[in-house]
């Protein structure tokens, strides 16, 4: 068996070439002609399956040690497929901080169709089982999935899926896992007991910022079938041609990772050591190896937040960066950054995102492979014009005495 970065640049060949071509062909037909009336051919209609789409489909199955794989037109429609497996009356457990997609996908959408959802600190064991568990007295069945993000967003908490895995299939559910952020470089869920993976697939796997995508890696026969069954009636299938660029960018995901992670660990120590810097989140920071390693994950990924000490404003700091570009989204190979009360988590009451700790001065950044000291200049001279209006806005006043410490000389 070959290893991961072979994988990577090979994926699970298709032998149905006959030209010499290394890359696998883009099959833009959607209609296959059969042999004979009575023939059972392995394709017939593009949105049932897709040479394309098989080869990355197989290749996201065999990176993440699963048995079938799926590609979806977003990681919205894969997570929508997900779901759609349930039933009315399921009740499934949420791991708080998800993705605001898939927040109100769950509660504006499946909440109406009779989908019951339990939030929870995926932290807190204890809280965990009891909302797991059933309990007879409230006619309160057990869950039938626990749903999470090994990385949470924008606070970058680390969730862990052998333990989340355990407490769900004590009970009977599965447990299903969004590993967007993390990707199979650096951590394969399925192989710490999760049932099944999601991707979307825009972010680090494609990884240039040009490709809207989701993915799904099953284990079971029973689950894979009835993801199959959403993928094909629903229709939310990828194209062919956005098939073949997500398998381009799986094939250098490694060599991004490994660079976004660098640029991401040195801005994070940048950041902690600057003066307009109250707090950093970045699980990659020196002492948290052992945290990391424990919970079956070999990197910390190229996200990462921060917030500006009180009285700064993080905009003055965002509006005045030149190499990261002020948007949404992650895990390509140019650095964003992102005000997420603002851009990303509106949707949450502010009491709501105080609550999980998204406050006003938290800055998310997603960095890219650029060079770190291009990045880290770039943030060093957006926070000078962020302290300069502050000092316009507050007379003068310098109470953090950096001028004359001589901190933005
Ligand atoms: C972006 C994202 C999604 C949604 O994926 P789309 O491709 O935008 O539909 C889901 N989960 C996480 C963690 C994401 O970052």
């Amino acid at each position: 068996m070959t290893r991961f970065n072979t994988q990577l640049v090979h994926g699970l060949p298709v032998d149905d070439n006959n030209t010499g071509a290394v890359n696998p062909p883009i099959y833009n037909s959607t209609t296959y002609a059969f042999e004979r009336v009575d023939a059972m051919p392995r394709y017939d209609y593009a949105r049932s399956g897709n040479p394309t789409r098989d080869f990355l489909e197989r290749q996201i199955a065999q990176l993440e040690h699963g048995d079938r794989g799926f590609a979806f037109a977003s990681g919205l429609a894969a997570i929508h497929a997900v779901l759609s497996i349930f039933k009315p009356g399921d009740r499934i457990v949420v791991g708080k901080n998800i993705y605001g997609g898939t927040y109100s996908l769950f509660h504006e959408y499946f909440a109406d169709r009779g989908l019951v959802f339990t939030p929870v600190n995926t932290h807190d064991a204890q809280a965990l089982e009891n909302a797991v568990a059933a309990q007879p007295d409230r006619n309160i069945p057990a869950a039938k999935a626990v749903y999470f993000e090994v990385l949470t967003n924008p606070l970058l908490d680390v969730n862990d899926v052998r333990l989340i895995a355990n407490i769900a299939h004590r009970y009977g559910a599965i447990a299903v896992v969004d590993n967007t952020f993390v990707t199979p470089y650096l951590q394969r869920p399925l192989d710490l007991g999760a049932d099944v993976v999601i991707h979307s697939a825009t972010k680090y796997l494609a990884g240039h910022s040009d490709v809207n995508a989701g993915l799904v890696v099953t284990l079971s026969k029973e689950i894979g079938n009835a993801i199959y069954f959403a993928q094909n009636r629903f229709g939310g299938v990828l194209a062919p041609t956005e098939c073949d660029a997500v398998r381009r960018g799986i094939q250098t995901l490694a060599l991004r990772m490994d660079r976004q992670q660098a640029n991401a660990k040195s801005i994070a120590q940048y950041l902690l050591a600057h003066p307009l810097v109250k707090t950093v989140n970045y699980p990659g920071l020196p002492g948290r190896e052992r945290e990391l390693a424990a919970k079956g994950l070999r990197g910390a990924g190229g996200v990462l937040s921060f917030e500006v000490v009180p009285g700064v404003d993080p905009a003055d700091v965002l509006n005045n960066l030149h190499i990261f570009h002020l948007a949404v989204s992650l895990g390509a190979v140019e650095s964003l950054a992102e005000l997420p009360c603002r851009m990303t988590h509106f949707e949450l009451p502010r009491e709501e995102r105080l609550k999980v700790g998204i406050t006003d001065e938290l800055v998310r950044l997603a960095v890219g492979i650029e060079d770190a000291a291009d990045l880290i200049e770039d943030l060093g001279q957006a926070f000078d014009i962020a302290y300069e209006c502050y000092l316009q806005r507050h007379g003068g006043e310098d109470v953090f005495g950096k001028i004359a410490e001589g901190v933005f000389a």
